[in-house]
Parts: C-alpha cells; structure tokens; sequence
C-alpha cells in the first residue's frame, strides 16, 4: 500500500510534532535495540539512564527513578498502577479533577480501581476545596495536571500536593504535554516545588522527540520496586516497565532530543508559542470569537458546527474539547504564517 507520512503545514490539533532532526538521526541508528533487555542492549540502555537524568533536570529531581514508557498513557497507567499496590485499601480510589487527561479512565478499567472525577473552577482548574472534599481512607493517589490536554491549564499543583500529603496519598502530576513549557514558566509544578510522588512528561509531544517515547518518573526506587516483575529469560532478573519489548529508537530519540533543545532551544520554543497563541487568541476576538485566555499555549475557541466542517474540509485539522469547544495546539511545528492561513480560512468558511 502506498502511503505518505502526515504533513504538518495544517495540523492545529496534535500534541505531537516533527521530531527535532537530531532525534530522528539518532531514532535511525537505535531501531533493533531493545531496553527492555538492558543487559543484552547495554547501550540503549545508557542512553535511557541519560534521558532520566534529563528528564530529572527539568523535572527539579537529581537521580529520579523511571523509565522512558510507551507514551502518557503507559505512564499515568504505571503511577496508578504503584498507588494501588501500596495503599493499604482493599478498594482504592484515584481522585482527579475532570480535565484529567482520558488514560486514568483506561488506568481505572484495567486496573480494577475507581476514578473519582472531581468539577474543575471556572477557569478550568483543579478545585483544592473539591479535591480536599473527594479524598477519603480509600484515596490511593491524588492527580494533577501541569497543562491539561484540553485548555491548556495548570492545576494548582502545591495545593493538591498538600492535601494528598495531609490525607497520607500519593501524588502524581501529569505534565505529559506542559512539560516542556513549564521550567519556562512561574509556575509551581514539579518535584522541586512540592511532594510529588510521580510524574509524566513525554519526549515524544513537545520535547520533540520520535514517538513513542513517553516519560514515567518517581522520587523514590520504592515506587518501581512496587512495579517490578521477575524475568526469568532475560538476562537481567526483573522488570518494571509495563511494556516488555521497547523502542530503542523512541529512547535514544528522546536522548538526542533533549541534548540538543535543553534549555535553550525549548525555552525558544515555548516563546515563540506563546507569542503564537497570544496572537491567534486576539485575532479571533477581533473577529468576534470568544476565546479561553490561553495559559499555556493552547487556544480554545467557540466555533460553529458548520465553520469547523467547513475549516476540516479545507484539509486543516482541527479538534474539539469534549464541551465543544475548537481547539488550536501551538506545538513547535505551528508557524505564525500558518496560523495567518488558518485565519484566512476562518474568514472564508464564514463569508461562505
Ligand atoms: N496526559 C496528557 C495531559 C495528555 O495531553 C496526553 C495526550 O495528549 C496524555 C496524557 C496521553 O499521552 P499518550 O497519547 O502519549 O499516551
């Protein structure tokens, strides 16, 4: 079957992105390593380590322990996953605002624990005074999220922290998406700004690394210890990731990727996002359109069933919030002149 490879010039709504060329030079040497297997691929197997270290860095956690998993998913699933076998419960309880990214949905079902969703504010944040409302002897793990897939927002992450300290939880972070805009940012987000047990951020969205390379890290080795399995054929004895055989091109991609952009090229990036999103939010309320004020550069914006059909046929991909909302991603591939042409399209749709 002939097939041709997504072209970005229109992709509005992906939280992926071309990976940084570096990456994609390195992703091609390490295709047939596996690091599920570090004894018999001790390279690939460094290189992940590094990436740790990395990821570390960025995250504000000297020697975290981790891996790089499949995406998000695999890692919201592996923090679900450590809470429920170290609470004490014998019925646990995942508390989440409702922006929680849908993979502690698929965390709850194949892991026979319950998510409790608990509304965000208005802004669409995670509400302390609800969380603190939700969380029982049951809670097994409190989420936030540093930049949610939806708005964009940054859950008031310390907050949240404190009350899963205060009711003897864990706590996970899920800045799969943000964070790699974060460390740019004010904002208090990670394990060196409050009690985080583990958290997500993915190489493969805006670190710019080749898929699948997600990020799963935690302060203590305890926590992977709570994951691990024996593995008698291996040659190493035990195994913590949820995947068995892994990419040694997504790891090695992440390592390239993160030599490469941290932190100058990331924080270029989030700037010139941001100066993005600010852009296409005014010029949309210049036109009319209420738009959510961007938090990080994410744009969320009313748009008329017939103006998006219209906006998607014209070969833009667009998507929606789950309340229906259009939903624009500046993922480093998003170009002031794209976002021009996508206005441009806006305009003609409507007239149309
Ligand atoms: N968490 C957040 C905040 C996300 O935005 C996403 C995906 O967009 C995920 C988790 C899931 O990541 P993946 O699709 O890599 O499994």
């Amino acid at each position: 079957m002939d097939a041709t490879p997504q072209a970005f010039d229109r992709v509005l709504s992906s939280m992926c992105t071309r990976p940084h060329p570096a990456a994609a030079r390195a992703a091609q040497r390490f295709l047939a390593d596996n690091p599920g297997d570090p004894a018999t691929y001790p390279d690939v197997a460094a290189l992940e380590e590094h990436v740790l270290d990395a990821l570390g860095t960025v995250t504000g956690l000297a020697d975290p322990a981790g891996y790089v998993a499949g995406g998000g998913t695999e890692a919201n699933m592996q923090a679900v996953r450590a809470a429920r076998d170290l609470t004490a419960s014998d019925d646990p309880v995942v508390v989440a605002p409702t922006s929680v990214h849908f993979s502690f949905q698929k965390a709850a079902d194949v892991l026979d624990v319950n998510l409790r969703l608990v509304p965000t504010d208005d802004d669409y944040r995670a509400d302390p005074d609800a969380v603190a409302a939700a969380v029982d002897d049951d809670t097994a793990l409190v989420v936030g999220v540093a930049g949610t897939t939806e708005f964009g927002r940054v859950d008031p992450i310390p907050e949240l922290a404190a009350i899963a300290r205060e009711a003897g939880t864990r706590f996970h972070v899920d800045a799969a998406w943000g964070g790699f805009h974060l460390p740019f940012t004010d904002h208090a987000w990670h394990f060196g700004h409050a009690p985080v047990d583990t958290l997500t951020i993915d190489p493969h969205k805006v670190g710019r690394a080749p898929i699948p390379a997600g990020g799963f890290l935690a302060r203590d080795d305890a926590t992977l210890d709570a994951l691990a399995v024996e593995t008698p054929y291996l040659e190493t004895t035990s195994q913590a990731t949820l995947a068995g055989t892994r990419s040694g091109a997504g790891v090695a991609g992440a390592a390239a990727a993160l030599d490469a952009q941290w932190p100058d090229e990331y924080r270029e990036n989030h700037e010139r996002a941001t100066a993005n999103a600010t852009y296409l939010a005014e010029n949309l309320r210049d036109r009319g359109y209420d738009v959510v004020t961007p938090e990080l550069p994410l744009v969320a914006f009313d748009l008329p069933e017939a103006t998006f059909d219209a906006v998607r046929a014209d070969g833009w991909r667009l998507s929606r919030t789950g309340s229906g909302e259009a939903r624009v991603v500046c993922m480093p591939h998003v170009t002031r002149a794209m976002l021009e042409a996508f206005l441009d399209t806006l305009d003609t749709a409507r007239v149309g």
